[in-house]
């Protein structure tokens, strides 16, 4: 089974050919953060029309570079949801044109469901497991009872981490995603400004990190009244040390509550320094497998989309041809059927 899969939710084109939700044969991604960074964000219509220029271009050089050709595809997916509603619907009609050329099935896939699969291309995903999913929209600790089904047990009650790490990193100066500032700043500093922990209800699997956020732009702003020293690595520091701490203790405890076989990392915050030392050494000690996908399949790809595919391919849950970007697309809804 050869997956051509395109992924087009956010700031990043990528299309990419994986067999067997496992060998990926190419992944090619196309960022355009340069073009965003100007705007301090990323502005939708902009990403939607930074995907046109280059989908058709990047579609035929994955497939050139997989060594196939089109006829050697067994089916199309693309993220269907969740993201930015104009973005996914340029990855939507292209992945749509092609399985209609070709008469293959369409695979609407689920962006998280890529991100926590992404885990599977590179190492074997033993169940249950557990997911951490840290990226720019998402904070979420989701359950896999078995293969491709997905129970969220918690999630964030205000800004995912990489947006509260987005949003830390302009009060302290730097540009957009400013998530990679923080954190190398954070790894150099000698010290840390003191800052809350969100641990909300004591049995509670959410986040929140709001509170955090508006602790770190008060210092900042205090700090700046008082003409002060604004002392942004150490602030950097204790900001990471509070997410991390708390991201890593409530995963420890979810597996151990729900007694899971492996602990997933995954997200585009899940190439944090901070996060995978922390919780690599707090897994170790305490005797937990943790899976985390290379740097590359942390970030929005195509491959971890194909991998995710795989599941409704094996179950034969193909998609209408008339399907339009979700932007809420759930999670739990995207489930396979369970088979056995
Ligand atoms: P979602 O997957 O929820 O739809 P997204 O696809 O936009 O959101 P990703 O591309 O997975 O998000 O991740 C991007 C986010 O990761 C940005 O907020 C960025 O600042 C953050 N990030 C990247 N590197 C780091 C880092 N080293 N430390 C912390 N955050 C980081
Ligand atoms: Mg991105
Ligand atoms: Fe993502």
């Amino acid at each position: 089974c050869n997956i051509l899969a395109i992924e087009t939710s956010c700031d990043e084109t990528s299309v990419a050919i994986v067999q067997n939700g496992k060998h990926v044969l190419s992944n090619l991604v196309s960022s355009q953060i340069e073009t965003h960074k100007a705007f301090g964000g990323v502005v939708p219509e902009v990403a939607s029309r930074k995907h046109v220029e280059t989908i058709t271009l990047m579609i035929e050089q994955a497939v050139e570079q997989s060594g196939l050709t089109l006829d050697d595809i067994s089916a199309v997916a693309v993220t269907e949801g969740p993201g930015l509603v104009g973005a996914l619907l340029v990855g939507i009609m292209a992945a749509k044109s092609v399985a209609f050329a070709l008469d293959k099935p369409l695979i609407g896939t689920h962006h998280i469901a890529g991100h926590i699969y992404a885990n599977n291309l590179t190492a074997n995903i033993v169940y249950p497991a557990l997911a951490l999913v840290v990226s720019g929209g998402h904070t979420e600790l989701v359950l896999l009872e078995r293969e491709g089904q997905f129970r969220l047990i918690g999630s964030t009650r205000d800004d995912a981490v990489g947006e509260a790490y987005d949003k830390v990193a302009r009060a302290l100066g730097f540009p957009y995603p400013g998530g990679p500032y923080v954190d190398r700043l954070a790894m150099e500093a000698e010290s840390a400004v003191e800052l809350p922990r969100a641990w909300l209800e004591p049995d509670s699997y959410d986040f929140s990190l709001s509170g955090l956020k508006s602790a770190v732009l008060n210092v900042v702003n205090q700090k700046k009244m008082r003409g002060e020293e604004p002392m942004i690595a150490e602030i950097a520091r204790g900001f990471q040390e509070s997410v991390v701490e708390v991201l890593v203790e409530k995963a420890i405890r979810a597996v151990r509550a729900y007694d899971v076989r492996q602990l997933l990392l995954c997200g585009g915050v899940a190439v944090n320094k901070g996060l995978r030392r922390t919780l690599t050494e707090r897994c170790h000690h305490e005797g937990i497998e943790l899976l985390i996908p290379p740097f590359e399949y942390c970030t929005d790809n195509a491959a971890m989309i194909g991998a995710a595919a795989y599941l409704k391919w094996k179950t034969g849950e193909f998609s209408d041809l008339r399907i339009k970007g979700d932007p809420s697309l759930s999670l739990e809804k995207w489930s396979t059927v369970s088979i056995g």
